[in-house]
């Protein structure tokens, strides 16, 4: 996971944590709130650190370090991501617990921050190994109070997705069956456990909207030399995980050209455009961008960082864009898909070059946003489907007003409407589309 940025994070840059607090800082200059207030809002309220055992498939026993942070509890529960990667430690969970309080605020959540992890690297796994760590985890986590439906709901991240959400819950489930909101303990489960459809696209799809708004208003677009709207609009994508490859997808829609993606083990461009679902395809079969056949491959990706385009989305780990690299970028725009991708140094740069940075905060608010309707669909014990009947919506009484009345003869499609409603994919996306353009 690190490899993105080893090239790119020079020593004299600050480490994770110092590094969000250092925005903050920055950010409180502009605010004349009591100095006591922005320390009690910068500190972190709780962290664990914990050894998990596991016995590998071939008998020995390994351990395991795993964290959770709750930065803050000023709204309950804390919510944020399970990451599981080599390099995760107590810093970089208290960082994005941090992030996690900040971003929630921004979207106007009522949830406080939260970030947990395993250091490890999943690949090394079985399936098997997997599932009795996450569980152990899980059960490790709720008797210190840090997972309850209340208090601390986490939800995917790097590493994990709807299995480990699933057994995380069912964990909690197993030692709570008489908890009616145990459901509600993680968020990004699968559909059938009581996530919510249109969970997994979110956070790319939230990026989208943010972009679309800020790309159709030429207020926006004039001062960074950029004509208005999506369509021909150049991307560079660093990270074609769940977030990158998700953005990629909606913008193509609407006419963007994907040029590069930049991966762990290198990168690809080509200047006439990559076809979004060709390069991800070609990366899920092979595990690499390596003899992608439609576009120049780079060892070095920082070749492809400084490669000219309107948009660049830095949707991988922290930290990947410094001072060091950031003066040789060539783009227009910085939209952050993930978490604390520029670093302030990069950001001075960035600024300095008349790049402008749309901020992670909002940016890729959309997963949780989504994972806050999952919450509370599961608050509400609603079974799944049961959001796609939505007969109470204005048009649909007045067409059952109207069939009642014998004024109309409904055809077979008018009859499915009345029944079906709205899917629950497009509540989510509507509602996701109110929150994001707020
Ligand atoms: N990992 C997601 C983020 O960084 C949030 C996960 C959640 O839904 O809690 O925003």
């Amino acid at each position: 996971f690190r490899r993105f940025s080893t090239s790119a994070v020079a020593s004299e840059e600050p480490n994770f944590l110092e590094m969000v607090n250092i925005n903050y800082d920055r950010a409180c200059q502009h605010l004349d709130i009591d100095p006591a207030v922005l320390e009690l809002i910068k500190r972190c309220d709780s962290s664990l650190t914990m050894t998990i055992p596991l016995r590998r498939d071939d008998g020995a026993v390994e351990y395991f370090t795993a964290y959770r942070a709750q930065h803050s509890r000023h709204r309950t529960p804390t919510k944020g991501g399970t990451r599981y990667a080599p390099d995760v430690d107590l810093v970089e969970v208290t960082a994005l617990a941090f992030l996690m309080t900040l971003k929630c605020a921004c979207v106007n959540l009522p949830f406080g921050g939260g970030k947990g992890g395993i250091k490890l690297d999943p690949k090394t796994l079985s399936l098997g190994e997997l599932e009795r760590l996450t569980r152990r985890y899980a059960i490790e986590l709720a008797k210190k109070g840090f997972l309850n439906p209340a208090t601390d709901v986490p939800g995917p991240d790097l590493g994990t997705g709807e299995k480990e959400m699933a057994w995380m819950m069912e964990a909690y489930r197993f030692y709570n069956y008489d908890n009616i909101y145990a459901t509600a303990t993680t968020t990004g489960k699968p559909v059938s456990f009581g996530g919510i459809s249109g969970r997994t696209e979110s956070t790319g799809l939230g990026l989208y909207y943010c972009l679309r708004e800020f790309l159709n208003d030429a207020y926006y677009t004039t001062p960074v030399g950029l004509k208005t709207g999506i369509k021909d609009k150049s991307l560079i994508v660093q990270g074609f995980g769940n977030v990158g490859y998700w953005a990629a997808n909606f913008l193509e829609r609407d006419g963007a050209k994907l040029l590069g993606v930049i991966e762990r083990d290198g990168a690809v461009f080509n200047e006439s455009g990559i076809s979004v679902d060709e390069v991800k395809k070609y990366l899920i079969k092979k595990g690499t961008l390596k003899g992608f056949p439609k576009a120049q491959f780079y060892e070095d990706v920082q070749d492809v960082f400084k490669k000219p385009c309107d948009v660049l989305i830095p949707a991988a780990v922290e930290r990947s864009i410094t001072g060091k690299n950031a003066v040789n970028f060539n783009c227009k725009i910085v939209a952050e898909g993930g978490n604390g991708p520029t670093t302030p140094r990069g950001e001075d740069v960035l600024a300095s070059k008349g790049i402008l940075v749309l901020p992670d905060l909002l940016m890729n608010a959309g997963g949780v946003t989504v994972s806050y309707f999952e919450y509370v669909k599961n608050l509400g014990f609603i079974r799944p489907g049961m959001l796609t009947r939505k007969l109470e919506s204005t048009t649909n009484k007045w067409i059952i007003d109207k069939v009642m009345q014998g004024d109309t003869k409904p055809s077979k499609g008018t009859i499915s409407k009345i029944l079906d409603g709205p899917s629950e994919q497009d509540l989510v996306y509507s509602g996701l589309e109110d929150v994001m353009c707020e």
